[in-house]
């Protein structure tokens, strides 16, 4: 990779919407993780550029606590299942003299009554698919992805380097494989739940059809995000060597582009 643009990820949360340690599961990760380490939250990321910050979804129910010190200026939601907006529900009665952004897909149901009570939350201005805004100096992309709702990824691009985050989503659409193509982004975070030939494969992708996206759009590096404890499993059990600019992203990774 060439030197680096002065643009930020952090990974708050990497896990599927049960989250690891999976309530009442005793399989091994899952009991592992609540002797220590490897606790997958709820999916999300920190951007910053520039000292500016935005938050990509908002799953984590302790964003007060996280965020009291610095906090973000902007939330992009992907979409409005609860595990990417269930920390907004008292985030809203925050201070009154805040008015937080919150720019994400033109969903009128939204997720139950935030739209209708946002306290402090402005969700007026809201994304569509490939028109691109600016965010100070960060240029944002919103492309369409395929989930039980509608969705939103983000391609994000300050400078000369390209970063696009793209979850939730089973394979993609046909438009937006093809902007990706075009686009080639350096740096993809994509959508990986499922162990290979799950039972429960319906809205998000399984390892193969994260690696068969990321063998056709060829970033420099590919993140796999929103993991269920399944596909630890699978990589436990030695389930498949990955290519080597293919990472599993952790929950507090930070990487710099
Ligand atoms: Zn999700
Ligand atoms: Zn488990
Ligand atoms: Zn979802």
């Amino acid at each position: 990779m060439t030197a680096k643009s002065g643009l930020t990820l952090r990974f708050l949360g990497t896990g599927d919407a049960g989250g690891i340690p999976l309530f009442g599961c005793d399989c091994e990760i899952c009991s592992n993780t609540f002797k220590g380490n490897g606790r997958r939250r709820p999916c999300s990321a920190l951007l910053t550029c520039e000292g500016h910050s935005i938050l990509i979804d908002a799953g984590r129910t302790d964003l007060v606590d996280l965020f009291h010190e610095h906090p973000f200026q902007r939330i992009l939601l992907t979409h409005y299942h609860v595990d990417h907006v269930q920390g907004l529900f008292h985030l809203r009665w925050g201070n009154k003299n805040l008015c937080m952004p919150v720019h994400g897909p033109h969903d009128e149901q939204g997720c139950a009554d935030l739209l209708k009570h946002s306290g402090i939350l402005d969700f007026s201005d809201c994304l569509e698919p490939f028109v691109s805004r600016s965010f100070d100096k960060l240029k944002v992309i919103p492309v369409p992805l395929n989930h039980s709702r509608l969705t939103l990824g983000y391609c994000f691009k300050y400078k000369q380097t390209r970063l696009a985050y793209l979850t939730d989503t089973i394979g993609l659409p046909a438009e937006t494989e093809r902007f990706l193509c075009r686009w080639k982004p350096t740096v993809l975070v994509l959508d990986s739940t499922h162990a290979p030939g799950s039972a429960s494969v319906r809205n998000h992708n399984d390892l193969h059809m994260a690696l068969h996206i990321h063998a056709r759009i060829m970033p420099e590096t590919i993140w796999l995000t929103h993991i269920s404890h399944e596909l630890e499993t699978y990589w436990l059990t030695g389930g498949l060597q990955l290519p080597e600019n293919v990472h599993i992203a952790t929950d507090g990774t930070e990487f710099c582009l």
